[in-house]
Protein backbone atom coordinates (compact mmCIF):
# COMPACT_ATOMS: atom_id res chain seq x y z
CA UNK A 1 0.00 0.00 0.00
CA UNK A 2 1.39 3.39 -0.80
CA UNK A 3 1.15 6.75 1.25
CA UNK A 4 -2.31 7.84 2.40
CA UNK A 5 -2.12 11.71 1.38
CA UNK A 6 -5.18 12.33 4.18
CA UNK A 7 -2.91 11.09 6.41
CA UNK A 8 0.32 12.47 5.17
CA UNK A 9 -1.80 15.94 5.36
CA UNK A 10 -3.49 14.99 8.99
CA UNK A 11 0.24 14.17 10.11
CA UNK A 12 1.09 17.76 8.58
CA UNK A 13 3.64 16.47 6.03
CA UNK A 14 2.21 17.16 3.36
CA UNK A 15 -0.03 20.75 2.50
CA UNK A 16 -3.72 21.77 2.68
CA UNK A 17 -5.59 24.59 3.32
CA UNK A 18 -7.06 23.84 6.29
CA UNK A 19 -10.89 25.03 7.43
CA UNK A 20 -11.66 23.24 10.49
CA UNK A 21 -9.67 20.89 12.96
CA UNK A 22 -10.51 19.19 16.02
CA UNK A 23 -9.99 15.81 17.88
CA UNK A 24 -12.21 13.77 15.47
CA UNK A 25 -11.50 15.28 12.00
CA UNK A 26 -9.86 17.33 9.68
CA UNK A 27 -11.64 20.02 7.15
CA UNK A 28 -9.62 21.04 4.16
CA UNK A 29 -10.43 22.64 0.66
CA UNK A 30 -10.33 20.35 -2.44
CA UNK A 31 -7.11 20.96 -4.58
CA UNK A 32 -9.95 20.56 -7.84
CA UNK A 33 -12.99 21.92 -6.46
CA UNK A 34 -16.04 21.52 -8.01
CA UNK A 35 -17.04 25.34 -7.02
CA UNK A 36 -14.85 27.47 -4.87
CA UNK A 37 -14.73 26.60 -1.16
CA UNK A 38 -15.68 22.85 -1.90
CA UNK A 39 -14.52 21.40 1.74
CA UNK A 40 -13.61 17.69 2.20
CA UNK A 41 -14.37 16.66 5.88
CA UNK A 42 -11.85 13.75 6.73
CA UNK A 43 -11.69 11.82 10.22
CA UNK A 44 -8.55 11.78 11.64
CA UNK A 45 -8.62 7.71 11.87
CA UNK A 46 -7.67 6.09 8.57
CA UNK A 47 -10.92 3.85 7.25
CA UNK A 48 -11.14 3.41 3.93
CA UNK A 49 -14.72 3.14 3.65
CA UNK A 50 -18.00 3.62 5.75
CA UNK A 51 -17.67 -0.43 6.67
CA UNK A 52 -14.99 0.44 8.35
CA UNK A 53 -16.08 3.69 10.08
CA UNK A 54 -17.93 3.52 13.22
CA UNK A 55 -21.01 5.46 14.36
CA UNK A 56 -18.72 8.21 16.62
CA UNK A 57 -16.38 8.76 12.94
CA UNK A 58 -20.01 9.27 11.25
CA UNK A 59 -21.11 11.45 14.03
CA UNK A 60 -18.14 13.39 13.98
CA UNK A 61 -17.77 14.16 10.27
CA UNK A 62 -21.63 14.72 10.16
CA UNK A 63 -20.87 17.47 12.77
CA UNK A 64 -18.45 18.93 10.90
CA UNK A 65 -20.05 19.15 7.91
CA UNK A 66 -22.85 20.58 9.13
CA UNK A 67 -20.73 23.59 10.81
CA UNK A 68 -18.51 23.72 8.09
CA UNK A 69 -22.35 24.61 5.22
CA UNK A 70 -23.78 27.04 7.64
CA UNK A 71 -19.67 28.81 7.44
CA UNK A 72 -19.90 28.49 3.99
CA UNK A 73 -23.09 30.25 3.45
CA UNK A 74 -22.06 32.94 5.94
CA UNK A 75 -18.52 32.74 4.33
CA UNK A 76 -18.73 35.11 1.06
CA UNK A 77 -18.06 32.80 -1.26
CA UNK A 78 -20.81 32.24 -3.04
CA UNK A 79 -22.91 29.48 -1.56
CA UNK A 80 -26.77 29.26 -2.34
CA UNK A 81 -26.99 25.83 -1.53
CA UNK A 82 -24.98 23.00 -0.40
CA UNK A 83 -24.54 19.50 -1.63
CA UNK A 84 -22.78 16.74 0.29
CA UNK A 85 -21.12 13.27 -1.20
CA UNK A 86 -19.52 10.62 -0.32
CA UNK A 87 -18.02 8.37 -2.45
CA UNK A 88 -17.42 4.77 -0.99
CA UNK A 89 -15.65 2.52 -2.92
CA UNK A 90 -13.83 2.55 -6.61
CA UNK A 91 -17.55 2.35 -8.71
CA UNK A 92 -18.84 4.90 -6.51
CA UNK A 93 -16.23 7.46 -7.68
CA UNK A 94 -13.99 7.19 -3.94
CA UNK A 95 -10.62 8.16 -5.96
CA UNK A 96 -8.62 8.36 -1.72
CA UNK A 97 -8.99 5.43 0.06
CA UNK A 98 -9.75 7.16 2.97
CA UNK A 99 -13.19 8.04 4.08
CA UNK A 100 -14.37 11.43 3.46
CA UNK A 101 -17.02 13.73 3.20
CA UNK A 102 -17.51 16.39 0.47
CA UNK A 103 -19.28 19.95 1.11
CA UNK A 104 -20.07 21.07 -2.24
CA UNK A 105 -21.31 24.78 -2.47
CA UNK A 106 -24.36 25.10 -5.11
CA UNK A 107 -25.49 28.34 -6.82
CA UNK A 108 -27.67 28.50 -9.65
CA UNK A 109 -25.15 27.92 -12.55
CA UNK A 110 -22.60 26.78 -11.16
CA UNK A 111 -21.90 24.09 -13.85
CA UNK A 112 -21.80 21.20 -11.34
CA UNK A 113 -23.33 18.18 -13.15
CA UNK A 114 -24.75 15.25 -11.18
CA UNK A 115 -26.57 12.95 -13.48
CA UNK A 116 -27.86 9.71 -14.08
CA UNK A 117 -30.48 7.94 -15.86
CA UNK A 118 -33.26 8.95 -13.14
CA UNK A 119 -35.73 6.18 -14.87
CA UNK A 120 -39.18 5.36 -13.33
CA UNK A 121 -39.03 1.92 -11.79
CA UNK A 122 -42.26 0.14 -11.08
CA UNK A 123 -43.45 -0.69 -7.83
CA UNK A 124 -42.83 -4.05 -8.54
CA UNK A 125 -39.15 -3.93 -8.65
CA UNK A 126 -38.96 -1.23 -6.06
CA UNK A 127 -40.41 -3.95 -3.88
CA UNK A 128 -38.78 -6.55 -4.73
CA UNK A 129 -35.66 -4.21 -4.33
CA UNK A 130 -36.56 -3.57 -1.15
CA UNK A 131 -37.22 -6.32 0.39
CA UNK A 132 -33.84 -7.55 -0.30
CA UNK A 133 -32.30 -4.32 1.37
CA UNK A 134 -34.31 -5.32 4.82
CA UNK A 135 -32.97 -9.16 4.53
CA UNK A 136 -29.79 -7.78 4.18
CA UNK A 137 -30.58 -5.22 6.99
CA UNK A 138 -31.70 -8.57 9.17
CA UNK A 139 -28.67 -10.29 8.58
CA UNK A 140 -29.64 -12.83 5.38
CA UNK A 141 -28.50 -11.59 2.23
CA UNK A 142 -30.08 -12.99 -0.68
CA UNK A 143 -33.31 -14.70 0.87
CA UNK A 144 -35.83 -12.90 -0.63
CA UNK A 145 -34.74 -13.52 -4.26
CA UNK A 146 -36.63 -16.83 -4.01
ZN1 LIG B 1 -5.35 7.80 5.51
Amino acid sequence: MGVCIFCEIIAGRAKASVVHADDSVVAILDHKPATAGHVLVIPRTHVAGLADADDAIGTAIWRAARRVSAALRASGLRCEGVRLSLADGEAAGQDVFHLHLHVVPRYPGDGVVVTADWKKRSRDLLDQDAALIREALAGHPGQARS
